[in-house]
């Protein structure tokens, strides 16, 4: 996707701060973190949002939830805990249409963001 911000990240014509990488996964800060600790997981291929998932392409969905768990150890939050948001469409606060999770964390979250 030529317009997609996060695909530009991925091929690394928009910087970013990364915080971990393979063949399937990017992760990186947040430009806008809520919390201490503040990380984007995304899929390199894109996906625009949850209803654009299928048989073929959840398999890296699949490979970014395990990723999730890598970052959290890498951002020093697998212990205390943290919590996941996958933002979808306008009702659900969806800025950024390429699918991306966020993993917040490093202080005890309310109720709310
Ligand atoms: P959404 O609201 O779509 O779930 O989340 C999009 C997120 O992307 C927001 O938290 C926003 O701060 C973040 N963001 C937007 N533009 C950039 C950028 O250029 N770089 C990074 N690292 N994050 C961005
Ligand atoms: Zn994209």
């Amino acid at each position: 996707m030529e317009d997609c911000l996060f695909c530009k990240i991925v091929k690394g014509e928009v910087p970013s701060d990364k915080v971990y990488e393979d063949e399937y996964v990017l992760a990186f800060k947040d430009i806008h973190p809520v919390a201490p600790v503040h990380v984007l997981v995304i899929p390199k291929v894109h996906i625009k949002d949850y209803n654009e998932l299928n048989e073929e392409n959840i398999k890296y969905i699949d490979r970014v939830q395990l990723a999730i768990k890598e970052v959290a150890k890498v951002c020093g939050v697998d212990k205390e805990g943290y919590r996941v948001i996958c933002n979808t469409g306008e009702n659900g606060g969806q800025v950024v249409h390429h699918i991306h999770f966020h993993l917040i964390g490093g202080k005890k979250l309310g109720s709310k963001i």
